[in-house]
């Protein structure tokens, strides 16, 4: 069976084929030439994912899954959640790193987690997952692998931080994976 996922970025594409299997064969917004900017103007993780899904499947009709993931820090009141990409500026990771970390100053609350809500949409409407890694944010950037706000974030139970560790080894444990193994378990129910 399809899947279609609303993304261009084929390393997100390869990582969920991965983690699905030989469940659906995973396709992506490219391989269906699907071109439209969709605009994720939801206020909640939950409808940014279903933007997505049902963007996908209305123009396809295949079941497609829908994403959206953040950090939501507890002392800044969950910010920056949704805006994570573009907290200080558009995919400018340094930069939104920083931000987080100025609006943390002095602050001895580090409690931080990583979301991902994934949309499924069918024929049947929408159904969601959900995964999460806690963990505790330090004060200056350590490693260099991964993306986003992985120099800052230590998953609970880990000293090392998410940019700290290979690949293979955050996504064992991501968001990502939780809310993906969460999604496999109910196909499988
Ligand atoms: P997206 O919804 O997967 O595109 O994630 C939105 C934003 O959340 C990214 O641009 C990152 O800033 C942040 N983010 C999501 N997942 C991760 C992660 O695994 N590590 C670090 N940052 C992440």
């Amino acid at each position: 069976m399809e899947l279609l996922v609303a993304t261009h970025n084929q390393h997100k594409k390869e990582e969920i084929q991965q983690i699905l299997e030989a469940e659906f064969v995973v396709k992506s917004l490219t391989d269906y030439n699907l071109h439209d900017e969709v605009v994720e103007d939801g206020l909640t993780f939950h409808e940014n994912a279903l933007i997505k899904a049902k963007y996908c499947f209305e123009k396809t009709g295949i079941p497609s899954l829908g994403d959206d993931s953040g950090l939501v820090v507890e002392s800044l009141d969950g910010r920056p959640g949704i805006y994570s990409a573009r907290y200080a500026s558009n995919h400018d990771f340094p930069k939104n790193i920083a931000k987080v970390l100025q609006e943390m100053e002095g602050n001895k609350n580090r409690s931080a987690y990583f979301v991902t809500v994934l949309c499924y949409y069918t024929s049947k409407g929408p159904e969601y997952f959900e995964g999460r890694v806690y963990g505790n944010l330090l004060t200056e950037n350590k490693g260099k692998q991964g993306f986003g706000y992985d120099p800052i974030f230590v998953p609970e139970g880990h000293r090392m931080t998410f940019a700290e560790m290979q690949a293979e080894e955050k996504n064992k444990i991501s968001h990502r994976k939780r809310a993906l193994d969460a999604f496999l378990e109910d196909l499988r129910k």
